[in-house]
């Protein structure tokens, strides 16, 4: 048998979709499974809405998730050039091909004509099909529209307009199509461009692509794509749709669901690893029942026969446990590689200057080791421990809560005294001057312990009081303390400037 070749073609119109870093990953896992290639080629047909930038990014995503490819834009192979703009004399070679064969024709219908055919279908409620007008025009019509400055397209003509195309799909078996899915479509536009399918089918023959495996909505495009194999005689590559991806609510993944970039997965600080680990089991079943898989492991069980047909559903807060699982272990075999992750956070959040130094980074590594399990992803980091890099950001609701009685002001001041008094400042001497002066007061130690919480770090989750406490040192901890009586008795609050406690 051939070489396995399969491809990702993005169109680079935006940022890497998780949905497309999950077919490239399939597409990738099958050809390392087969000891095949794996090829990037870049759709920038669409020349208004493709950018250099995008992609450059996503070449920097697929470079940081870890999928590698083995030809590609940058590269090189082969069967170059692997970009599409760049390979504009071959499709035109190939669009000459077919118009000699008599398998094309020139179009010369107008936007408007054509539009006027497609209101007639409608009025006479029947689906839409070029009426083929352009097909046989004789010499005078063809010179007579290129007098009148018409520049024409080149449309596929389609052997027979009662056709049923079967396609066989690797995923989902037969899948047939019946005769309205087809018409003589426009494989060039006037232009001289390409279109999508016409492009896509050029590359997949000559970059000898043995499968293709590609997202579900291109189903429909299967049919049209292989009527172009068969006028060339070529043998179609074997074809595979991966299942819909959807939210948790069932509807088609798309931004409302949360981050949908890979790129925004990386800032928020989750581990590529996991990001595969979580994508291989995404409609694939292998059989056996565990979750956490390396990716040699994934290589050598992945078949294309256990993907599922049935939709599938990207759960956000199943990835973040996923990645937790795989910060867990980092922390124990490359702790040095947490703490890079967690600096970047950081910095990007500009809680960090550029270059970092060595009593910085001892900091971040005891406040790493106190958030302890807490940190399932990089940005974990700010949602429960942003205090310790910068002022706390007061939650008004966690304030109103523990903050507000009359009392609290009292209770925050002997706390201050006796913080101020005592010889060492560490976990152990806080947490006893904390239960002797809630035995004092008669009062259960959590009275003074959640309000103490609040004051130092503006919300009631986090980690141990006692701990966090040691590591913020006195000196922060006495002017969060003061600086919360000062709010509490002006009864104002400096960024609303309404009193926090009505
Ligand atoms: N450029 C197309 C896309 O981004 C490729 C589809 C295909 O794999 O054939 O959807």
């Amino acid at each position: 048998m051939n070489t396995v070749r399969t491809r990702f073609a993005p169109s680079p119109t935006g940022y890497l979709h998780v949905g497309g870093a999950w077919t490239a990953f399939f597409n990738w896992l099958f050809a390392r499974h087969h000891g095949g290639r794996f090829i990037l080629r870049i759709e920038d047909t669409d020349r208004s809405r493709s950018t250099e930038e995008m992609v450059e990014a996503i070449l920097e995503d697929f470079r940081w998730l870890g999928i590698t490819w083995d030809e590609g834009p940058d590269v090189g192979g082969p069967y170059g050039p692997y970009r599409q703009t760049e390979r504009m004399a071959i499709y035109q070679e190939y669009a000459r091909k077919l118009l000699e064969r008599g398998h094309a024709y020139y179009c010369y219908c107008t936007p408007e004509e054509l539009e006027a055919e497609r209101h007639k279908a409608q009025a006479e409620h029947r689906p839409y099909r070029y009426s083929g007008r352009c097909r046989s025009l004789s010499s005078k019509e063809v010179a007579r529209f290129e007098a009148e400055g018409r520049r024409p397209t080149i449309r596929l003509r389609v052997r027979d307009y009662g056709e049923t195309i079967v396609v066989h799909d690797l995923i989902r078996g037969e899948v047939v199509f019946s005769p309205e899915h087809l018409d003589d479509y426009i494989i060039v536009r006037s232009d001289g461009t390409p279109l999508y399918n016409f492009a896509n089918v050029i590359d997949d023959h000559t970059m000898a692509i043995t499968h293709v495996i590609r997202a579900e909505e291109h189903l429909s495009n299967t049919p049209k794509q292989l009527l172009i194999y068969r006028a060339f005689d070529w043998t179609p590559p074997q074809v595979a749709h991966l299942p819909m991806l959807l939210g948790p609510d069932r509807s088609k993944l798309s931004k409302r669901h949360g981050a949908t970039a890979v790129r925004q997965y990386r800032e928020e600080g989750f581990l590529p690893e996991a990001i595969l680990n979580y994508l291989a089991l995404l409609g694939w079943y292998p059989e056996e029942d565990r979750e956490i898989y390396s990716l040699e492991e994934l290589i050598a069980r992945f078949h294309l026969e256990d993907v599922g047909k049935s939709p599938s559903v990207f759960d956000y807060q199943k990835l973040v446990w996923m990645n937790g699982v795989y910060m867990r272990k980092l922390m124990h075999e490359d702790r040095a590689k947490v703490l890079a992750l967690v600096e970047e956070t950081l910095k990007r959040e500009g809680l960090l200057p550029e270059a970092v130094d060595p009593a910085t980074r001892e900091y971040i590594a005891r406040v790493v080791e106190v958030l302890g399990d807490r940190i399932k992803v990089g940005r974990d980091v700010l949602r429960y421990g942003d205090f310790f890099f910068t002022e706390p950001t007061y939650d008004p609701e966690a304030v109103r809560t523990y903050l507000c009685g009359e009392e609290i002001p009292g209770y925050l001041s002997r706390l201050e005294e006796e913080f101020t008094r005592c010889q060492e400042f560490d976990r152990a001497t806080v947490e006893q001057i904390v239960r002797s002066l809630a035995a004092e007061l008669q009062v259960s130690s959590r009275v003074l312990i959640h309000p103490l919480r609040v004051a130092l770090t503006g919300k009631t989750i986090g980690p141990g009081l006692f701990e966090l406490m040691e590591l913020l040192g006195r000196h922060r901890v006495l002017q969060r303390l003061q600086r919360t009586r000062e709010m509490l008795k002006g009864g104002l609050t400096a960024s609303t400037g309404s009193s926090p406690c009505s």
